[in-house]
């Protein structure tokens, strides 16, 4: 399989510079089945593939990984990136109602999304109303009705929600049975929903088995009457390569904001996703899973990569090599003393031994050359809090030593429980070692400590 044809060990090429364009093909080929597969349309393969490759070509070799992990992590990037790289949350009104119009195909899966963001949203503290301005079918209202029931959210339909009179079957021009008029159906739920303070209004329209001029005007007449926050285009997970065909005509037709993903949990690998958000430029921002009315996810760009690529173990796989890579370099690093090297945890922590071992640390450092100036800050650091910071430095990896910068809140707090002491303490070190780790720079840049090998000035 392509999994363990990527893992297989390849030709070691480590220092050799960058990919070679062989390198590059065979994985290509095997991408591109795989996209494929995941039932990605062939123009989104093409242009994401060539795009792959000029990125591939133009990349040094990795130290961690063999080429071919090192194509599929680029892979996974690009395509992390086309998803929309991070999630994006629904575009909130500042005052009065938010209004989110969805749009799509019959069958999508609107109503039911319907529901479920309403579910969501008054799970969150939020008071939806869902309006239904699908009055194509005769049994559109009802199944809105029954949705919002469950959902435990108040519908808006024009049976009970006006003086009458718009409920009447009629037929427009091209003789389509319509029983009432969806885009008075909409304005009027809005304007109640304002009336009655619900703060976000979720407006159902109506959809056809194939895309049709008719039901793209009225989807526009609705956007054009209501003007939504969001217009999110539901669009089925199975859809395939009609998917480009489909995104297009309603972004031409109607415009929308972003996509919802319907039917997920089925067999669909989820190309549809690549196609879309390629095609669109617009976000995905909802995962439809199932038919009940919690079956909603927010969109994460990273799983669906995943998903599309159907390479989990390989890029967990990846990962582990470049995080033993990590220790390998941080303990070689480690060994390293050198001028030449930025000042770290590790050669901080040898110079504190050394100063302890001679006794007086500050007059000490006030001997050292440069070091006058950083006098004032270590008067704060007292010797019983030396041990503190030689507990904290110790509680840190080497890797943590040797690059301070990556030491994030989850590995601060980490270290604190390590070392007994607390995150702020943790922070406060960090912050101190930081303008430690300037002024040394400066040191050397400026020629503090003469004649040092490679140094400058
Ligand atoms: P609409 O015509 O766009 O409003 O689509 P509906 O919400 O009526 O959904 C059409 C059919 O798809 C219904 O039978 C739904 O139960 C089903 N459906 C909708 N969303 C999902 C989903 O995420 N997963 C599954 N398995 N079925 C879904
Ligand atoms: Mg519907």
């Amino acid at each position: 399989s392509l999994s363990d044809r990527l893992t297989a060990t390849f030709t070691n090429l480590r220092g050799k510079g960058r990919l070679t364009e062989s390198d590059i093909n065979s994985t290509i080929r095997d991408i591109r089945m795989a996209l494929l597969d995941a039932d990605v349309a062939l123009p989104v393969v093409k242009q994401f593939t060539r795009g792959v490759r000029e990125r591939a070509l133009g990349a040094e070799v990795s130290q961690a990984l063999n080429p071919g992990q090192q194509v599929v992590k680029i892979v996974n990037e690009e395509l992390v990136e086309i998803l929309g790289g991070q999630t994006r949350r629904l575009n909130m009104a500042k005052s009065g109602p938010t209004v989110i119009m969805l749009a799509g195909l019959q069958g999508s899966g609107k109503t039911t999304f319907a529901g479920k963001l309403a579910r969501r949203l008054r799970d969150e503290g939020h008071f939806p109303v869902l309006v239904a301005a699908d009055l194509q079918r005769p049994n559109a209202v009802r199944q809105l009705e029954v949705v919002g029931e469950r959902a435990g959210v108040p519908v808006f339909s024009p049976e009970r929600g006006n003086e009458g009179g718009h409920d009447a079957v009629s037929e427009n021009a091209e003789g389509t049975r319509s029983y009432g008029d969806p885009v008075w159906v909409a304005q009027a739920g809005v304007n109640q929903a304002k009336l009655r303070q619900y703060d976000v209004v979720i407006v159902d329209t109506a959809g056809r088995l194939a895309v049709d001029e008719n039901l793209m005007q009225q989807a526009a007449d609705i956007r054009e009457a209501i003007n939504p926050h969001e217009v999110l285009f539901v669009i089925d997970a199975m859809i395939g390569q009609a998917a480009i065909e489909t995104a297009t005509a309603f972004q031409d037709g109607v415009d929308f904001t972003g996509v919802v993903l319907s039917k997920l949990d089925g067999d669909a690998r989820g190309g549809a996703a690549l196609s879309v958000a390629s095609i669109t430029g617009r976000p995905i921002m909802y995962a439809s899973t199932g038919e009940g009315v919690k079956d909603i996810e927010v969109f994460h760009p990273d799983r669906m990569a995943s998903r599309i690529l159907d390479m989990g173990d390989v890029l967990t796989l990846i990962e582990q090599a470049e995080r033993a890579f990590d220790k390998r370099q941080a303990a070689e690093m480690a060994r390293k003393f050198s001028g030449g090297e930025d000042f770290t945890f590790d050669d901080f922590l040898q110079q504190m031994s050394a100063i302890k071992k001679m006794g007086n640390i500050k007059g000490l450092l006030g001997m050292m050359p440069g070091m006058g100036q950083m006098r004032d800050q270590l008067n704060a650091l007292d010797e019983r809090e030396f041990d503190r910071v030689e507990a904290i430095v110790h509680s840190m990896t080497p890797f943590e030593r040797n690059n301070p910068k990556q030491i994030n809140g989850s590995r601060r707090a980490r270290i604190a429980r390590g070392s007994g002491v607390s995150v702020s303490e943790v922070n406060q070190l960090l912050e101190r070692f930081g303008q430690a780790q300037k002024m040394m720079r400066q040191l050397k840049n400026g020629g503090g400590m003469p004649g040092m090998p490679g140094m400058p000035g």
